[in-house]
């Protein structure tokens, strides 16, 4: 996409936000045209290195991976097939408890498949480690991880250290952030941008 439509497409989405939830935000981190061009090369390199190994199956992590998976797939340029799970890992607040709850299973088995997860953000990576373990032991062809932020800074224990998601979008800053599918009590999924809140909105 030209610079010009990518600029084009932030000051659609500057003037639909302008006084609106927008203000909640202390600062805007990721804008969506910033995003669109990442996501994109992103999925330039999927389709590269699937080539041989198709159909992929985009196994989106509910709920905070929805919109970068429906744009990730667009960028895929192979037979690809969809399908979601639910996990739950996270209390009432906004840090992990290391407990992985699955809500919502796969919809169909994986046995042979290659598996990409698409993952809205990695903070600890007890969340995507434990997915991952999981299934491996389903005996799928592969599983890589596709997830759009990554906040390594903050990884705890050794074999978390470096979770192998092959690929990230950007690496994030230690702050709890929002938008593009992040929320924070089931809001701001659907900001186009990516932005860290106020401190008063907290309380
Ligand atoms: P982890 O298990 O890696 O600590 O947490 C992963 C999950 O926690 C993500 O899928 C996401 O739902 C949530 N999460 C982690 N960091 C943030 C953040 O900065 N903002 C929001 N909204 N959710 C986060």
């Amino acid at each position: 996409m030209s610079d010009e439509s990518s600029a084009e497409r932030s000051a659609v989405y500057a003037e639909i936000w302008e006084g609106g939830l927008r203000e909640d935000l202390r600062e805007v981190l990721f804008d969506a045209d910033v995003i669109h061009d990442r996501v994109i090369e992103m999925g330039r390199a999927i389709t590269r290195d699937y080539t041989d190994k198709h159909p992929v199956l985009m196994l989106g992590i509910l709920k905070g991976s929805y919109p970068f998976l429906a744009d990730l797939a667009r960028a895929v340029n192979l037979p690809v097939t969809v399908d979601f799970m639910a996990v739950s890992s996270y209390g009432a607040g906004t840090k992990s408890s290391g407990v992985v709850r699955i809500m919502k299973d796969l919809d169909r088995a994986i046995e042979g498949r290659h598996v990409i997860i698409v993952e809205d953000i990695i903070d600890s990576g007890l969340t995507l480690h434990y997915l991952r373990e999981n299934l491996r032991g389903r005996s799928p062809a592969s599983v890589e991880i596709a997830a759009l932020l990554d906040k390594k800074a903050v990884r705890k224990g050794k074999e978390l250290e470096d979770m192998g998601a092959r690929y990230v979008g950007f690496d994030c800053p230690n702050e709890f952030v929002v938008g593009y599918g992040l929320d924070f009590k089931g809001r701001y999924r659907n900001l186009p941008f990516i932005g860290v809140l106020r401190p008063e909105v907290y309380s």
